[in-house]
């Protein structure tokens, strides 16, 4: 196979030294040497999370870390606020009904954010305080939107509800405040901006989120976070966790405390904006709107007249370049890059310098050069 360079939204171009951590000699999950790993990875994954509370590590993707929040928390009947943005926000949707909750919606126009003001007004209405949660997206991969989440949390205010976020594709990528801004159950996966294989999911969970969870009566036996929790006090998992990716998480995180959380948030902003005006260079349409920007993946319009499904076919076949198209009702009208994963400056420059190739190959005229230029 020729070799690839990997822009998806995830799974991510993955470090050597990461890769090779998978290799490391297979070890007792109920011994010693596991408890170590994993109590040092839980302890490195609360800032980036922006807890201090309990950070639980699942063998799972991130869809069944978010089966897990919602499980946990809520029951046949439980009432709750849902603020999707995209294909993600809907999924928890899809989770949380089909597990029997009844849900009220806010829309938003895809491309935007969540308004702020809309969620507060929405609080406001609920007097009798009725909503058991609400659910939110930090960074919605559909659309390349990120949710500004403080502004979300300050809408939310004393609202008793639990606050379910999706940070999937977000966390670790920009700065996170979870404790500050008072969320219940902050859900990631290890495919992403934490730069692993995909193989395990993250569940922080506040105190006012356990004492909840300890209440809830809801059937669930291998994603309950209680058995987790209790396992997780031994240095281990309920269940066999895949214990090669528990490596590669340890590496990884080793690697983002040295480069530095500052450092890797502005890495990510930095190649968002650059690949964003390079798109805008070569006359191309940003798909989220002004302030809503995600910095890990840059959705872009397909210019009227081209075919993004052959776009995306050049750019993987010609340069071994890969890069997502739409989902859903965005299929062939956007493409997604994304910045998350082990990628130079230098990576970002090829990848410009082939879309501009590939656009040219699909009948789109282009000023050579343009992209580069203005991402420098
Ligand atoms: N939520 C978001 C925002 C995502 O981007 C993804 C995957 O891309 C998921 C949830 C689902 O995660 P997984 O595919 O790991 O189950």
């Amino acid at each position: 196979m020729q070799k690839q360079l990997l822009f998806l939204p995830g799974p991510v171009t993955v470090a050597e030294p990461v890769l090779h951590a998978m290799a490391s000699p297979m070890i007792n999950h109920r011994g010693p040497e596991f408890a170590e790993l994993l109590g040092r990875c839980k302890r490195r994954l609360q800032p980036i999370f922006g807890t201090k509370g309990e950070v639980l590590v699942l063998g799972c993707s991130g869809t069944g870390g978010l089966e897990a929040a919602v499980t946990n928390l809520f029951t046949r009947g439980s009432r709750l606020l849902a603020a999707p943005v995209g294909v993600f926000g809907r999924r928890l949707i899809a989770i949380a009904r089909a597990w029997g909750c009844e849900i009220d919606i806010i829309e938003t126009e895809a491309g935007a954010a969540v308004d702020a003001a809309e969620l507060a007004k929405r609080l406001r209405d609920d007097r009798e305080q009725r909503y058991d949660g609400i659910l939110l997206t930090h960074n919605e991969t559909s659309t390349g939107v990120e949710n500004d989440m403080a502004a979300l949390a300050a809408a939310i205010g004393n609202h008793p509800a639990s606050v379910v976020v999706d940070s999937v594709s977000g966390l670790a990528a920009s700065e996170f405040k979870m404790d500050e801004w008072g969320f219940d159950l902050v859900v990631t996966a290890s495919q992403k901006a934490l730069s692993v294989p995909p193989g395990l999911a993250m569940i922080a969970a506040s105190e006012r989120a356990w004492s909840r969870i300890a209440q809830c009566t809801a059937p669930r036996f291998y994603m309950d976070l209680q058995q987790a929790r209790e396992f997780g006090l031994l240095g281990q998992t309920p269940w066999t966790p895949p214990v090669s990716i528990v490596h590669a998480l340890d590496v990884a995180l080793e690697r983002y405390e040295r480069e530095g959380a500052p450092a890797v948030w502005a890495r990510h902003a930095s190649y968002a904006r650059a690949i964003r005006a390079a798109a805008e260079a070569l006359g191309l349409r940003i798909f989220s709107r002004e302030g809503a920007h995600s910095v890990t993946v840059v959705a872009i319009e397909v210019p009227e007249g081209i075919d993004g499904g052959k776009l995306v076919a050049t750019l993987r076949n010609e340069h071994g370049i890969v890069i997502s198209g739409g989902q859903k009702e965005l299929k062939g009208k956007i493409i997604r890059i994304g910045t998350m994963g082990e990628l130079s400056r230098a990576d970002i420059n090829t990848m410009l310098e082939a879309l501009e190739s590939s656009l040219a190959a699909c009948g789109y005229r282009v000023a050579q050069g343009a992209a580069v230029r203005a991402a420098l």
